[in-house]
């Protein structure tokens, strides 16, 4: 059995972290866990690679819609439509705007169990209702409500890849493969190895 000490994720500052000027507290929260930055570059992204993105995973726009009714139907309101896809490209559209309105950067971090941890750290996609202690829960308080209300995408600071599938190919759209630096941290002696040796003279 094996861990995948080198398990990469894209994460994106979206244009409200850059506003809010939470670039360092960002990458701060994600570097002190222990993973490592393998790449890094500020963009500002086209409606279609937003939209690619987002419509990598066949089953994202589903899953989107369904959970977006069930946040209308949990406050009582009649939702836009009744059908999932028809929902979620609501939801692509308004994510085009939000990610398009000023520039993102974008990184790839590497690490065992990157995925989960930097999903963890991030916190769950509404700000009002996710952990103390994550960075959505932390510093932003955007809600279902504030966004449908306004007719606009949840800003949350952040995107995270979801899966590993999901991170292989959102760092394909991202990067070209000579932009991700394959190089060692001397701490990941600490966070890996067998032994700890070689710290005493
Ligand atoms: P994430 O993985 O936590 O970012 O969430 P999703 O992949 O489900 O959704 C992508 C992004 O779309 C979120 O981060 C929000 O910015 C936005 N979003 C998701 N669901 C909704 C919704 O129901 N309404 C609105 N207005 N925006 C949403
Ligand atoms: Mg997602």
């Amino acid at each position: 059995m094996t861990y995948p000490k080198t398990e990469r994720t894209l994460v994106i500052i979206k244009p409200d972290g850059i506003q809010r000027t939470l670039i360092g507290e960002i990458i701060k929260r994600y570097e002190r866990v222990g993973i490592k930055l393998v790449a890094i570059k500020m963009l500002l992204p086209t409606e279609e690679k937003v939209e690619k993105h987002y419509l990598l995973d066949p089953s994202w726009k589903k899953n989107v819609g369904e959970k977006s009714i069930a946040s209308y139907e949990k406050k009582g309101i009649t939702p836009p439509s009744t059908d999932p896809i028809a929902v979620g490209n609501m939801v692509v559209e308004k994510l085009k705007k939000y990610f398009t309105c000023g520039p993102v950067i974008a990184m790839v971090w590497e690490g065992a169990h990157v995925v989960e941890v930097v999903r963890k750290i991030t916190g769950g996609t509404e700000p009002r209702s996710t952990d103390v202690g994550t960075i959505r829960g932390d510093f932003v308080l955007d809600s279902y409500i504030m966004a449908d209300t306004d007719d606009r995408a949840i800003r949350n600071l952040i995107h995270a890849s979801g899966t590993v599938d999901e991170s292989a190919a959102e760092i394909a759209l991202w990067f070209t493969p000579n932009e991700i630096i394959e190089y060692s941290l001397i701490q990941e002696q600490i966070l890996y190895d067998v032994n700890i040796d070689g710290v005493l003279e």
